[in-house]
């Protein structure tokens, strides 16, 4: 098998955070990209880097941008899923994974909307930074052939826990799994994130960027 094939650097990520030299990972020839949210409202550290996905996408809103960070290369394997002794591969799966910083969580937003604290609540993400997403997925869909289309059902966080929503896939789904999905779809995993984020708009804005 082939691995490691286009660029492997986002263009215009942040490296200053990078945990590849620390961590090693896995050659993949990446074909999944996972979502995640990351439930804080800045850039994590991620335990030094232990727990870091490929990429993190942070909220600049006054200039209405993600600011993207990047840990590791496309087609290394990151480390932000649980992945259990047998069963099936995770992490390490060809999958390239994405932290979204904000929640997915209604009770964190009604907080931190309490408090004035600007953040992005996924589910109702301002179009900019859903077409900021697109614009990611549609150059890994161009330089990396990760389809665009994913799992039908992106059920609402905390349904979305364990597999509330009965969203998560079976290994043998999981294995077979090309395209783009949630934490909350993937198998070994209990974590509901990203919820109920808009992915068909999210896909709508992919494509036609992918057009561009
Ligand atoms: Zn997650």
């Amino acid at each position: 098998m082939s691995t490691r094939t286009g660029p492997q650097h986002y263009p215009g990520a942040n490296r200053d955070h990078w945990y590849q030299d620390d961590f090693g990972g896995d050659r993949m020839e990446v074909n999944v990209v996972v979502l995640h949210t990351t439930e804080g409202r800045s850039l994590p550290d991620y335990q030094g880097g232990a727990v870091a996905p490929n990429l993190t996408a942070v909220p600049d809103f006054a200039a209405r941008k993600l600011k993207w960070y990047q840990h590791f290369d496309i087609d290394i394997s990151s480390r932000a899923l649980m992945n259990k002794r047998g069963g099936v591969e995770t992490n390490t799966l060809n999958v390239c994974q994405v932290e979204l910083v904000g929640t997915c969580d209604p009770e964190t937003h009604t907080k931190w909307a309490a408090r004035d604290q600007a953040h992005i609540y996924w589910p109702k993400a301002p179009e900019w930074a859903l077409r900021a997403v697109a614009a990611y997925l549609a150059w890994m869909n161009i330089h990396h052939d990760v389809p665009l289309r994913g799992p039908a059902l992106w059920p609402a966080y905390p349904k979305s826990s364990g597999n509330g929503g009965g969203q998560r896939m079976s290994g043998a789904r999981w294995n077979a799994f090309k395209g783009v999905c949630g934490h909350m779809h993937v198998p070994e995993n209990t974590h509901g994130d990203p919820g109920a984020i808009d992915f068909e708009a999210l896909i709508g804005f992919a494509k036609s960027a992918a057009q561009d």
